[in-house]
């Protein structure tokens, strides 16, 4: 059984939606939950504190603790305080589910800067700095469980998203570092990539798959990722009760002794991208010395490395 009994969660952009049911899916299962939502439109304009007092009102119900937080999840201040608060109150942040998110479509073309900035500012800002204000103290604790959100977006592409998806595939490069600084801590950092029905995805599913794509479906998947025995450096993808890993592979790759052109490259393309033999790189270095052995073999080099 997979309880959170004695650990403090903070969900940020709890309010409503995903973030709302993965509040309570934690409180559910013993968790204290700090329900973060700054209350802004699907586009990130407003403020109301409405939605997450709401949240905390059902978490009490139940029977769960909680308490409400307003920080802007970019502002580092503000996340600062709520990082203060939390730890006044409970002394401990076990859990960080980084959810808090907002859109502002528009062809790349068509787009304006400042909608550009203002989503990666949400997504990537607002996720790496609530990390980085609980990273000292999940290292203190030697424990610490923090999902990343991204998207069907960033990490296959979707028209009119270049904000959007540029800073969801951020999310993976985080995890990817901060998996491999936060292991001797045991402090695990995994993405959650979803696809549910809420107001974001609003008149994009039809009638008929509303329930199919209710937000509660994917919960379950998240709980797993914030619990002890969670996995690392994992992209998780769900929607409607399917889960799947999304992972990045290698190929083979050759190595073109002699003249390197942009020809010989073109003439290797079949080879380069030939899928036979492709595997996880586990870190940048094993991809550099991967190459460097290689061309060492070729030219009969002693690497020692
Ligand atoms: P939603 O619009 O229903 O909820 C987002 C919540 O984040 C809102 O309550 C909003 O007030 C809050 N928020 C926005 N900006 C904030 C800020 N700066 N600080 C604090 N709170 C803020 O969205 P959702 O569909 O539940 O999405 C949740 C997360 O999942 C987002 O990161 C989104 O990008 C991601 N996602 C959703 C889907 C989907 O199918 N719904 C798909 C892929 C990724």
């Amino acid at each position: 059984m997979i309880r959170f009994d004695n650990r403090v969660a903070i969900v940020t952009g709890a309010g409503i939606g995903l973030g709302r049911s993965h509040a309570l899916g934690l409180a559910a299962r013993g968790a204290k939950v700090v329900v973060n939502d700054l209350g802004v439109d699907a586009s990130g304009v407003g403020c109301s504190s409405a939605a997450a007092n709401a949240v905390v009102d059902e978490i009490e119900a139940l029977g769960g603790e909680a308490f409400a937080n307003g920080a802007d999840v970019s502002n580092s201040e503000q996340v600062i305080n709520m990082i203060n608060q939390t730890m006044q109150r409970w002394g401990r942040i076990d859990i960080l589910v980084n959810n808090a998110g907002i859109l502002r479509d528009k062809s790349f073309a068509k787009m304006s800067f400042d909608d550009f900035s203002k989503v990666v500012d949400v997504h990537l800002t607002g996720s790496a700095n609530c990390c980085h204000s609980v990273w000292p103290i999940m290292q203190e604790q030697k424990y610490g469980r923090i999902v990343l959100t991204s998207s069907a977006s960033g990490l296959y592409g979707n028209f009119g998203q270049s904000n959007y998806g540029a800073a969801k595939a951020a999310m993976v490069g985080l995890m990817n570092v901060l998996h491999h600084e936060g292991v001797r801590d045991d402090i695990r950092v995994n993405t959650l990539a979803p696809s549910a029905a809420t107001r974001m995805t609003h008149n994009l599913v039809p009638e008929t798959a509303l329930d199919l794509l209710a937000p509660e479906k994917i919960t379950p998947g998240l709980l797993y990722l914030v619990s002890e025995d969670s996995p690392t450096k994992t992209i998780l993808s769900a929607g409607a009760g399917c889960f799947a890993q999304t992972r990045i592979f290698e190929t083979e790759g050759i190595m073109i002794q002699g003249d390197v052109t942009p020809e010989t490259v073109a003439q290797n393309w079949k080879n380069i991208t030939d899928p036979a033999g492709q595997t996880e790189i586990p870190d940048a270095f094993t991809q550099t010395r991967k190459y460097a052995k290689r061309a060492a073999e070729a030219y009969d080099i002693k690497l020692n490395w």
